[in-house]
């Protein structure tokens, strides 16, 4: 799979960057989390803390290697969607991403410009957004909230947490963190990126056959007589809450998302782990704590004060050159989530609801994109030149129902199973 990015070192282009939003995140983070919870108000949404690092440092913000401001964007909503819905442990969280200031980058490996940073572990991705992403974001963040409360299964992206860096020269970057769908300790065969558009979305088959690491679109999953092989009971799950979601997103008024498939085949296993496992990086040198163990929530509790202690002991200076060794096994949040529950994936079952040999890594991808002015500019082109109801650019009402026709159909026996013929 897209796992292996490169390792930020010292001399890396973005590692001021990736200093400054790793720093942001350690501070604003454990500041929220140290605070005893409330029930959320209206203004929890639109709420953005401050804070301004530099050289020296003062009461709120301990001197930091540069100066920069952050913006931690309606904090303790999103404590709440991560404690909560995502359950995720407030420690292991800061941990694996701030214990030591690693990030791989995979780079920019859309067409928007953004940038992907790994978490060391691989649990977690940051995203870096655009200014209009990013203001949509906070405009949808409750109706987001919402749908995810009510849905404790959806596919749709988990957003742990949403800020803002500003360098000194006035440069801002928006970046939002999230769940790496494909987990560290299984390697992905293959990966496809789905939309229900069939317009020019297909990944060359020559190139496909050199890099197993391609992201292939709609038309290699037609081409290729692809099938998620799900058994009635998974396959009835996945659709209705495939149907929740696509609903959720032509609310939103929102278009361009996909379906990532990661596809791990078990008889194959885990060759590439090998390399993966031995990578030589910078790596931490702090005392191990017990990842399974519950931390307690008040800000007195003995967890919350070890906790403390380590964040500030977790020295992201200090780098020593040791080997990374990755989670053997799923760590704990995924266990909660039906779509994710066979080893942090969904394991492909036959008509008797058996299991077979292929585990999926599935998630709803890429859904800040609103059918803004530009879009609607796109889909006029691209309708002059091609099918105006097969472009990816179509109105949120036509591009929901023609993304859960397209799922529906891409499952084993599901109801539309065939209409997808390549022209
Ligand atoms: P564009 O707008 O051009 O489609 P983008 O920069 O908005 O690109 P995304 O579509 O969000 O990027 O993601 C690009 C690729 O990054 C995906 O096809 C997938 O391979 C990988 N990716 C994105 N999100 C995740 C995730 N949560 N887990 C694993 N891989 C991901
Ligand atoms: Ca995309
Ligand atoms: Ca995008």
């Amino acid at each position: 799979g897209p796992l292996v990015g490169n390792l930020i070192g010292e001399d890396h282009v973005n590692y001021v960057l990736m200093y400054n939003m790793l720093t942001g995140i350690r501070i604003a983070v454990s500041r929220c989390q140290a605070k005893i919870r409330k029930p959320l108000t209206d203004e929890d949404y639109t709420a953005r803390h401050k804070y301004s690092f530099d050289i020296v440092g003062n009461e709120l913000t301990p001197s930091a290697k540069y100066d920069f401001k952050f913006k931690d964007y309606a904090p303790w909503v999103f404590r709440e969607l991560r404690e909560d819905y995502f359950h995720l442990d407030p420690a292991d969280y800061l941990l694996s991403l701030t214990a030591k200031y690693i990030l791989s980058e995979l780079g920019s490996p859309g067409k928007s410009g953004s940038f992907f940073y790994f978490s060391r572990d691989y649990r977690f991705i940051i995203k870096t957004i655009h200014h209009n992403e990013h203001k949509f974001l906070r405009r949808i963040l409750k109706q987001y909230y919402e749908h995810v409360k009510s849905n404790p299964h959806t596919l749709i992206s988990r957003f742990y947490g949403l800020h803002r860096v500003k360098l000194p020269h006035g440069r801002k970057i928006h970046f939002v963190i999230m769940n790496n769908l494909f987990p560290a300790h299984k390697d992905i065969h293959e990966t496809y990126d789905l939309k229900g558009s069939t317009v020019g979305r297909e990944y060359p088959e020559e190139k496909a056959a050199k890099n197993p690491r391609a992201v292939l679109k709609d038309l290699n999953w037609i081409n290729r007589g692809k099938q998620l092989e799900l058994g009635p009971e998974k396959r009835a799950l996945l659709t209705e809450q495939l149907r929740r979601d696509s609903e959720l997103l032509k609310d939103l008024g929102v278009m361009d998302y996909s379906l990532l498939v990661g596809i791990h085949n078990m008889r194959r296993g885990n060759r590439d782990n090998v390399r993966r496992n031995t990578l030589k990086v910078f790596s931490p040198d702090m005392p191990l704590i017990n990842r399974k163990k519950t931390i307690g929530k008040g800000p007195q509790s003995p967890e919350a004060i070890a906790m403390r202690r380590i964040m500030r002991e977790a020295d992201p200076q200090r780098l020593d050159d040791t080997t990374v060794v990755l989670p053997e096994e799923d760590t704990g949040e995924r266990q909660h989530f039906i779509f994710y529950q066979d080893e942090g994936g969904l394991r492909a079952t036959d008509e008797a609801n058996e299991n077979m040999d292929t585990i999926y890594y599935l998630g709803v991808i890429d859904i800040l994109t609103p059918y803004n002015f530009l879009k609607k500019c796109e889909h006029f082109w691209k309708g002059l030149s091609a099918d105006r109801h097969k472009i990816s650019p179509v109105p949120p009402p036509e591009y929901a129902s023609r993304f859960f026709a397209f799922m529906k159909a891409v499952m084993r026996g599901g109801e539309g199973g065939g209409r997808f013929k390549a022209e």
